[in-house]
């Protein structure tokens, strides 16, 4: 039965065009894109859900730090606001402000993995595998096995499997692993939640084998709603309380601000207390990002993102969030449209899998179902599958993925219900032809991360 969806905690001050072309002309554009939507121009779209990550709307409060940025090269006001409103988020001595979440990785994760070494995940993001690998480091993932199972319910299915992450240590021994990464909510998961029974278990392996922990932390709010919703610990927790416990279990964070600090564009380092890796972190940022206190920032986007912090803690906007994207989800239930349930923080992961049986892996069922959005309705959405794992970087082969998800990421505080109906009536029109789509082959693509930039064509049987 579909559930009432909950209402904006907000009003719209400003609007923004968008338009629709016909079905004819999305069937010419894709083609054009050489069946990559990345390649799409974003006004060909009509509901853009190629992502959550900075396209979020900002607050009247947000507009309004835009124009009270600081601009000084050094020691801007800005840069005191958002390292003061972080520390006290987190509870971590040192930050560092970078100017996405790849850049913190690329700044810190060189400082702990080398040659040789190994890190371990309950799932790397594709930025942050690639960082660990041009570290010269290899990323192993360690997820509990409900994970890959999208019908199967469970109030945690991002958590790492503590069993198998004890095993992976021993068999390499502990001094080749550089690093384990909680990533929360787990992004390739499905933005699945990690509760905080599976960080205290992951923080007393870390410290038993001397190993440091790190929380990549994009979504680290809707994982602390998450928290209270299903751990009955903390049920009676504000969600602030819930972030300070589980941050207080790692001894960094890196952070994409994009996605729950509500800006457009940002990042964080967070180091807990060691003076002597913060010194090395100033360093690294000097280099890469420009001068400490900006980060690869500008003097507003410092001040937008200091607000942003506190207003994506808002109980009643995560609660509306969240919801948005459980209203939908009871739709395709109605339907038998197969996702990763319970439904994630960020998205809705369809099973493309579930929807094309007939395309197998290596012909990218999640990039079909994600080219047929587009052309059913106008919709962007994106593979978190096969398609988006690559090629092994020893063997060069195309990896399996342990699912074929078509991600439908929702930006923050920008669609409304009509929205989110129009996407629950592609779905179901494009499950009625299912049998007759096609899968994908490539033509051409870069050697890392090659989902951005790959060439397609469908492959017809
Ligand atoms: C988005 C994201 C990143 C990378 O951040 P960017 O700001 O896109 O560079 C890293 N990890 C996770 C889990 C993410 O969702």
């Amino acid at each position: 039965m579909t559930i009432k969806y909950v209402p904006e905690p907000f009003r719209i001050k400003m609007v923004e065009r968008i338009k629709m072309l016909t079905r004819e002309e999305r069937i010419e554009k894709i083609k054009e894109a050489k069946y990559n939507l990345f390649n799409l121009k974003a006004e060909d779209v009509y509901i853009d859900l190629l992502t959550d990550s900075g396209t979020n709307a900002m607050s009247d409060y947000q507009w309004a730090g835009i124009m009270r940025g600081d601009e000084a090269y050094a020691g801007g006001r800005s840069y005191f606001n958002l390292v003061e409103n972080a520390q006290e988020i987190f509870g971590y001595k040192y930050i560092q402000p970078v100017h996405q979440g790849r850049a913190a990785e690329k700044v810190l994760f060189p400082l702990m993995l080398t040659e040789g070494k190994i890190a371990i995940s309950n799932m790397f993001f594709d930025t942050t595998r690639a960082h660990v690998e041009l570290a010269g480091a290899r990323a192993v993932d360690c997820v509990v096995k409900e994970a890959g199972n999208p019908s199967v319910r469970a109030p945690f299915k991002g958590n790492m499997d503590v069993e198998r992450l004890e095993k992976i240590i021993n068999e390499h021994g502990k001094e080749k692993v550089g690093l384990i990464v909680m990533t929360i909510t787990n992004n390739s998961a499905g933005g699945q939640p990690v509760s905080v029974k599976n960080i205290r278990e992951v923080s007393a392996i870390a410290k038993k084998y001397g190993i440091p922990l790190c929380i990549d932390a994009a979504r680290y709010a809707e994982n602390a709603y998450f928290i209270k919703q299903r751990e009955e610990e903390f049920k009676n927790k504000s969600i602030k309380e819930i972030i300070k416990e589980v941050f207080s279990y790692a001894d960094a964070f890196t952070m994409s601000a994009k996605k729950d600090a509500i800006v457009n564009m940002g990042g964080l380092i967070g180091i807990k207390e060691s003076a002597e890796l913060y010194q090395k972190i100033k360093a690294n940022t000097i280099c890469f990002e420009g001068f400490t206190t900006y980060g690869g920032l500008s003097g507003r986007e410092l001040e937008s993102l200091a607000i942003g912090l506190t207003e994506g803690l808002d109980e009643n906007y995560l609660r509306y969030r969240i919801g948005q994207i459980e209203y939908l989800a009871s739709i395709l239930d109605d339907h038998g449209i197969a996702y990763q349930a319970p439904v994630g923080g960020h998205g809705l992961f369809i099973d493309a899998q579930a929807m094309f049986p007939h395309i197998p892996y290596n012909e990218f069922p999640g990039q079909a179902l994600a080219i047929e959005l587009y052309i059913e309705a106008g919709i962007r959405s994106c593979d978190i599958g096969s398609y988006m794992l690559g090629n092994d970087p020893d063997t060069k082969e195309q990896l399996k993925s342990e699912f074929e998800f078509t991600r439908l990421a929702i930006p923050r505080r920008v669609y409304t219900q009509a929205h989110f109906d129009i996407m629950a009536d592609a779905l179901i029109e494009i499950k009625k032809r299912a049998a007759s789509v096609n899968g994908y082959r490539i033509t051409w693509e870069p050697p890392v991360l090659r989902h951005f930039q790959a060439s397609l064509e469908p492959i017809n049987k």
